[in-house]
């Protein structure tokens, strides 16, 4: 895009806009076609060829069909590997649908049918590797058990940080260097790339729910994996088979989200830092979970890390009464599921987002989850002080 090198507000404006001049355009345009006049049979019969096995659609052959290529998705694929510093990204029709092609790409095509995932982990990436459903067989553990759990079978290695719903940190670079040759995949959804660039760190692939912070207006479901080309090629393989692909409309959304990106984020932290402040003062709350927030992961965060992020999560004194009490009492923040769009969410892990988790790794049911948005911060505390109250009231009602 340019010779020298650039921060990551410009990128974010600027990314996957290399075409736009020659197109004489401003804005990305949309291309709906599902499919595209063949040149001949030849160059068509060699673009596809190129495309069913990963690769980029032959100039000369044309994008061919929908599913193998579309320039709308490519644009946006091509600005968020700039700004994951990453040499491609792929995206897909959610999160949980880039998950199943890492899996798929890393264990049945290869051969290595065991994954080592670290907990904890989002409910769906949780559930969908305890069920065995995509042939893999899999063992949980803890950050520091992941070299003991590396097997010659093992193909694929899944960890999360700062993870769903707890804000848990797993320091990348000592689960790199504990994988050996085993790729590692990192779900970044909760840092976005503005926060943290696991392939800096020695990851294989850095993952997002793009649904998220990416999209950012609670609009789009979307996933993408930022990674090299050749697991681009991988990737984009499993795509082209299974039909996961992102809607150009939805690819239009994500790439517009990405030019505010980095100050929607940076509002949405400065409020979860002030908020995650305040919260560990209220006598309803026994533990704040938030990045840096114990001295212990203070280094962590500093290394690996360019802040927080705008996540918090809460423990309640007065347990599940409280946390019913809380998520009916709320105004301003929304009781629903979901995260880092513009508008403040709360939701409660054990019932919702992590209900398919084994019980011995399920979060508890006194915790609750909070996603911080661009509402102003004192009417954001206001609303959570009077639900606050009415939580302490509940508990009180349930203990007495
Ligand atoms: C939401 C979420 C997912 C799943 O993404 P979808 O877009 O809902 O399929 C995966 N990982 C994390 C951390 C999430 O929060």
């Amino acid at each position: 895009m340019s010779d020298l090198p650039l921060h990551p507000e410009t990128i974010a404006v600027h990314a996957g806009r290399t075409d736009f001049a020659a197109l004489g355009v401003h804005a990305a345009p949309i291309d709906l076609s599902t499919t595209n006049p063949l040149p001949d049979i030849l160059h068509g019969g060699d673009s596809y060829e190129a495309m069913a096995t990963g690769g980029h659609p032959v100039p000369e052959g044309g994008n061919v069909y929908a599913r193998l290529w579309n320039p709308t998705v490519a644009r946006f694929e091509e600005a968020l590997a700039e700004l994951e510093h990453a040499e491609a990204s792929v995206a897909f029709a959610s999160g949980m649908a880039a998950m199943t092609a890492a899996i798929l790409s890393h264990t049945q095509a290869t051969g290595r049918r065991h994954v080592v995932a670290v907990r904890p982990l989002y409910g769906g990436t949780d559930h969908l590797l305890d069920s065995a459903l995509l042939g893999t067989t899999v063992t949980f553990c803890d950050a520091h058990e992941v070299a003991a759990a590396v097997t010659a079978d093992t193909g694929l290695i899944v960890l999360e940080t700062p993870a769903n719903p707890t804000l848990d940190l797993v320091d990348i670079a000592d689960v790199v260097a504990q994988a050996g040759e085993v790729p590692v995949l990192v779900d970044n959804t909760f840092a976005t790339p503005l926060l943290q660039n696991p392939l800096d760190l020695g990851a294989s692939m850095s993952l997002h729910s793009a649904t998220k912070y990416i999209g950012g207006h609670g609009d789009v479901i979307a996933g993408v994996i930022a990674c090299s080309e050749s697991t681009a090629v991988a990737l984009r393989q499993v795509r082209a088979i299974t039909g996961a692909l992102l809607h150009p409309l939805g690819a239009y959304l994500l790439h517009r989200g990405l030019a505010t990106l980095p100050v929607r984020l940076a509002a949405q932290e400065a409020g979860a830092v002030e908020l995650a402040r305040w919260l560990a003062d209220q006598p309803a709350v026994s533990d704040v979970f938030f990045p840096g927030a114990r001295p212990e992961d203070r280094e962590l965060v500093e290394r690996q890390m360019r802040g927080p992020g705008a996540m918090i999560a809460v423990r309640l004194r007065g347990g599940y009464a409280a946390a019913e009490a809380l998520t009916g009492a709320v105004r301003l923040f929304t009781h629903a599921v979901s995260l880092g769009g513009v508008d403040s969410l709360i939701q409660h892990p054990a019932a919702l987002t992590h209900r398919p988790v084994a019980p011995e790794a399920r979060p508890g049911a006194d915790i609750v989850r909070l996603s911080i948005g661009l509402e102003n911060v004192e009417d954001l505390r206001a609303d959570l002080d009077q639900a606050l109250a009415k939580a302490d009231a509940a508990s009180a009602q349930v203990t007495r």
